[in-house]
C-alpha cells in the first residue's frame, strides 16, 4: 500500500527515444477525468532530453532539457530532485550519457535500469558488412559503392567528410553543419518509414550501398528490407557495450515490471 506520507516515488527517464516516451505515457499517464477528480499520482515521472533536436517530440510528466554536466552534475541533479529510480532509455549509441549514468547512479546510490531495444539481425538475402564505428564504415564504402545512402544521423557526418569521391543521400532529424561529405543532398525526415517509401529512395537515388547504425527501431527498420529486396549492401555499426554491471530491459514494459518490483521491495522493508 503506498504510504500517504510519503511524497511520489521520483523516477527520472533519460530519453531521446520511443521507449522512452512509451515509458513515460505507461509511467505518467494523462489524468481521464477532469482535474480535480485526478487520483494523487502514484509516481513522479521526469525525462531528461539532451535538446539535440530543436523542436522534440514531448513525452509524458515532466520533462527538463539539457546536459547535466558530467556524472558529477547528474549525480548532483538525482540528490536534488530526490530521485528514487533512474532508468537510461537513451539511443543504443549515446554511449557518453549511458556512462555518466552507471557512475552518478552509484555515486548517489540510486538504483539504474537501462533500456535496450534488441539489435537487428540479418536474415537471409542481407548483405552486411558489420563495422564498429563510423570511421570503420566510412573505411569500408569505397570498395562497396558510389551513390550512399548514410541514415547514421547529422552528428557523425564529419567521419565521411573527406569521401570526395562518393555522393551521398544524407537523412537526419535536423540539417546537418559542417563538415559534411561535399557532394550530397539532404533529405530532412523523421520516420517512421515504409518499406514502399524507403524502396522508392533507393531506386530514385540510384542508390548502391546503405550505411546504419544497429539501432534495432521498428520505426526505421523497413530501409534493411528494402536494401534486401534490391540488393544493396550495408555496413551495420555495432552498438556499444552497456556499461558494465548495469542490468538491461528489452523494452518499456519490463523496464515498469522492474521499477514496480524495486518500489514493492522497498515497500516491504
Ligand atoms: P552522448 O554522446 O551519449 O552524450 C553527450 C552528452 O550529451 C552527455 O555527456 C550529456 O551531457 C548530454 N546528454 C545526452 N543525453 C542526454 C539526456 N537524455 N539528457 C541530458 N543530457 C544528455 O549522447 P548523443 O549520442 O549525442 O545523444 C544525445 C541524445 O539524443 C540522447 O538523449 C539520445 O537518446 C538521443 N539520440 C541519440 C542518437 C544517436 O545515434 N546517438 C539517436 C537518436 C536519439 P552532460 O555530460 O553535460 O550531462
Amino acid at each position: 500500500m503506498p504510504d500517504a506520507a510519503r511524497p511520489p516515488r521520483h523516477v527520472l527517464i533519460l530519453g531521446g527515444t520511443t521507449e522512452a516516451r512509451r515509458l513515460a505515457a505507461a509511467l505518467a499517464p494523462e489524468p481521464a477525468g477532469a482535474p480535480e477528480h485526478a487520483p494523487e499520482p502514484a509516481l513522479r515521472v521526469t525525462t531528461s532530453l539532451a535538446g539535440r533536436v530543436a523542436a522534440p517530440r514531448l513525452p509524458a510528466g515532466e520533462v527538463r532539457i539539457g546536459g547535466f554536466g558530467g556524472p558529477e552534475g547528474l549525480a548532483r541533479w538525482l540528490r536534488e530532485h530526490a530521485v528514487d529510480a533512474l532508468i537510461d532509455a537513451t539511443h543504443p549509441f549515446a554511449d557518453t550519457i549511458s556512462h555518466n549514468a552507471a557512475l552518478a547512479a552509484a555515486t548517489a546510490h540510486v538504483p539504474l535500469l537501462a533500456v535496450r531495444r534488441p539489435g537487428w539481425v540479418p536474415v537471409p538475402g542481407d548483405t552486411w558488412h558489420q563495422v564498429t564505428s563510423l570511421d570503420e564504415a566510412a573505411a569500408a564504402l569505397p570498395a562497396l559503392g558510389t551513390r550512399v545512402f548514410l541514415t547514421t544521423g547529422r552528428m557523425g557526418l564529419a567521419h565521411f567528410a573527406h569521401l570526395t569521391g562518393l555522393w551521398f543521400l544524407v537523412r537526419s532529424v535536423d540539417a546537418p553543419e559542417p563538415p559534411h561529405p561535399p557532394r550530397m543532398e539532404v533529405l530532412l525526415d523523421r520516420g517512421p518509414f515504409t518499406v514502399e517509401g524507403e524502396r522508392a529512395l533507393l531506386r530514385t537515388h540510384r542508390i548502391d550501398v546503405l550505411v546504419t547504425k544497429d539501432s534495432g527501431a521498428a520505426a526505421t527498420a523497413a530501409k534493411l528490407t528494402a536494401a534486401r529486396e534490391a540488393g544493396v549492401p550495408v555496413v551495420v555499426v555495432r552498438r556499444p557495450p552497456v556499461p558494465d554491471g548495469v542490468p538491461v530491459a528489452e523494452g518499456p514494459q519490463e523496464a515498469a515490471e522492474w521499477l514496480r518490483g524495486l518500489f514493492s521491495a522497498a515497500d516491504s522493508h
